[in-house]
């Protein structure tokens, strides 16, 4: 079996407890999807963003809302699709009245994002906004002065940059934050 197929398996086997909402590890008493990582699990480049919003909750995909059709855009401008990436986040159920999710809650399901790092063994990783910077270094993040640094993380590159919902309300920082997103993605296809 390929490398992809194999990859895709064991995350469908790492997803398949938490499908049923009795298990969430938020305890939501709503019915309510779980959000699996979606896209090539043998990804040289991992996208992880902040929790579902309620469109991803609908659809049980991530990033499909407004702030998923940006990321979209742009990946594509970049020739990337979200099939070439795998896309995920922090906390997998949407919290409730769409709040962030706290520290707390991503601490719960840090494991889950180190099992899926660990099956798809990228090369980079990016994260979309401070909650999820904030959820993998267990500090607080300032994105202003993070994003587009070369950290590492977990055995990976690590590229912080702004969560696209904050460049839908300031479209000034787009330019920068197309900047990080491209470093990310040539990282990702130049190393290893
Ligand atoms: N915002 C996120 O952080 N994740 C999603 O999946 C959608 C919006």
């Amino acid at each position: 079996m390929d490398q992809r197929k194999t990859k895709a398996l064991l995350l469908e086997k790492l997803y398949a407890p938490y499908k049923n909402c009795k298990n969430c590890l938020l305890k939501l008493t709503t019915q309510h999807n779980f959000v699996c990582g979606y896209g090539n699990p043998a990804a040289r480049l991992v996208f992880i963003g902040e929790a579902p919003g309620k469109h991803e909750d609908e659809q049980g995909l991530p990033f499909v809302g407004k702030s998923g059709m940006l990321l979209t855009k742009a990946l594509n401008c970049l020739d990337i699709s979200r099939e070439d990436v795998f896309i995920t986040n922090s906390v997998k159920c949407r919290p409730p009245q769409n709040r962030k999710p706290t520290p707390q809650e991503c601490q719960l399901y840090k494991p889950l994002l180190l099992k899926e790092i660990d099956i798809i063994q990228p090369v980079v990783i990016c994260t979309l906004g401070a909650t999820a910077l904030e959820a993998i270094l267990q500090e607080p993040a300032h994105m202003s002065s993070m994003h587009g640094k070369e950290l590492s993380f977990h055995g990976t590159i690590l590229i912080p940059t702004f969560h696209p919902a904050y460049i839908l309300r300031d479209p000034r920082k787009f330019d920068m934050w197309f900047a990080d997103l491209q470093k990310a993605w040539q990282l990702s296809q130049a190393r290893k």
